[in-house]
């Protein structure tokens, strides 16, 4: 898993990319009249991005589904309060750096004077610092590069590595350290929601604001609206930034707070009612299982592994990659020890490919006619996949293969089996019963361990 999108080797091609898509594009910008300067640079943005992140999404993310749903809208007016508060913090790691000079200062003047040029095309301007800059930036950085480092690390180291990336994309130190300390918020937001809904928002807010101020003052530039403080006025923006540390930290507090009591989700990836109903009986309260029609997924569940194991997390990665979200997948054989295993990986295609159960049991009486030693099990292996751990457990349940069908609850071979230690089969024994005892009841209640 570790070597999986995105290592370094990847970033760097992603900063590739984006140069070989803007130095044409940045090129034939000159030839435009001054007039339009502002919407070639526009465009000399915007189509690198598109197609930096098209690039991106069909190499190493084909399947990654974009989320931008509202979630937990109340505490909008905190999220605001706190992107201004991390806009305070971003302002004092600039006044930190020293001013730019020599090599840097070219650069750093080079950027002031585009960023006037653009700000000065009131229309354009606004459309790239408050639209497209947070929408592509967003699926960017947190909707493909921090998505995919939550599966690969914890999720603290993720979002620093998504901020660094965000920081060196800005391309020069002073915007480095203040779009870092940014995207540590942004990313946060996106790990908790999971939706690049407030990312984009804090995102837009934040350079509108830069927008708007920049339109009634002169533009403070890199170095900061700080550079010129002194005596009481420095004493006061430290006051302030005290202060938007302190929001920062009592937000952080609420919000960690706020989370962890909301019931996580967890994707159940089985397409088999019946496995629904019982992993619901079985798991606890506090994690809200949703199917798979919950999520809109109407495909049919590739199984094409010849291992339960290999089953289960082909399974679970259909669901837990593309929609990111935890998931648990099941696959269970029924292993009948004259029959060598069989079937084994194959139960649900015993009798062929769409074999309903009532024909796979036939043939399996059949095949156990006249054979004398019926010992049989029932394994289920789970697998799920949680942040960016994916985990197995598996449960088996003893016993023997009846002469005949008994019983009607259950499904599959429930009707043929009875488990040790009891006279009746699963399909006679009824849910409850079952679910006490079933390979799936240990299968899950290992996972409830680990859950916890
Ligand atoms: P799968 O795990 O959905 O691939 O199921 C494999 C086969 O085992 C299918 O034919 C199911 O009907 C059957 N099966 C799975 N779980 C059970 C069970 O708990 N009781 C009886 N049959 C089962």
């Amino acid at each position: 898993m570790k070597n999986r999108f995105p290592t370094i080797w990847h970033f760097i091609v992603i900063i590739l990319y984006l140069i070989l898509f803007t130095y044409p594009i940045s090129k034939l910008q000159n030839l435009l009249p001054k007039s339009l300067s502002a919407w070639g640079m526009l465009l000399a943005y915007a189509i690198p991005m598109y197609l930096t992140i098209w690039a991106t999404r069909r190499t190493f993310n084909k399947k990654g589904k974009l989320n931008y749903t509202p979630r937990y809208l109340f505490l909008l007016p905190l999220v605001i309060v706190v992107a201004y508060a991390f806009l305070i913090i971003g302002e004092f790691t600039i006044y930190l750096l020293p001013k730019p000079s020599g090599f840097w200062k070219n650069i750093f003047d080079a950027l002031n004077k585009t960023m006037a040029e653009i700000f000065n095309n009131r229309i354009a301007g606004f459309i790239m610092v408050a639209i497209a800059a947070p929408i592509f930036e967003e699926i960017l950085f947190r909707g493909i590069i921090l998505r995919a480092l939550l599966k690969k690390y914890n999720p603290y180291l993720a979002i620093l590595l998504s901020a660094i990336g965000f920081g060196i994309f800005h391309m020069n130190p002073w915007q480095f350290l203040y779009a870092t300390v940014l995207g540590l918020y942004l990313g946060y937001m996106y790990w908790k929601t999971r939706s690049l809904f407030y990312p984009i928002v804090i995102h837009t807010l934040l350079n509108a604001t830069a927008f708007f101020m920049a339109q009634f003052v002169d533009l403070p530039g890199t170095e900061g609206i700080t550079e010129h403080l002194t005596g009481e006025d420095l004493q006061k923006f430290l006051g302030l930034v005290a202060f938007a540390l302190g929001i920062i930290i009592s937000a952080w507090y609420y919000f960690e707070k706020y989370f962890a009591q909301i019931p996580k989700e967890i994707v159940l990836a089985t397409q088999n009612p019946h496995k629904i109903d019982e992993i619901k009986q079985i798991l606890p309260a506090n994690y809200q299982l949703k199917s798979l029609k919950d999520i809109e997924f109407n495909e049919k569940l590739k199984e094409t592994g010849n291992t339960l194991e290999s089953n289960a997390l082909q399974k679970v990665r259909q669901i837990s990659i593309p929609y990111d979200v935890d998931a648990i997948a099941d696959d269970t054989g029924l292993e009948v020890e004259a029959l060598h295993g069989a079937p084994g990986v194959y139960s649900a295609r015993y009798a062929g490919d769409h074999a309903t159960d009532e024909e796979n049991v036939y043939k399996l009486l059949k095949d156990m006619e006249g054979v004398e030693n019926r010992a049989a099990q029932f394994r289920t292996v789970v697998a799920y996949s949680k942040g960016n751990q994916e985990h197995i457990v598996s449960g088996i349940v003893k016993g023997h293969i009846t002469d005949e069908p008994r019983g009607t609850g259950g499904f599959g071979y429930d009707s043929v089996f009875v488990p040790e230690g009891y006279t009746q089969t699963f399909a006679e024994l009824g849910e409850a019963e079952k679910n006490k005892i079933s390979h799936r009841a240990i299968a899950l209640q290992k996972l409830k361990e680990k859950l916890k």
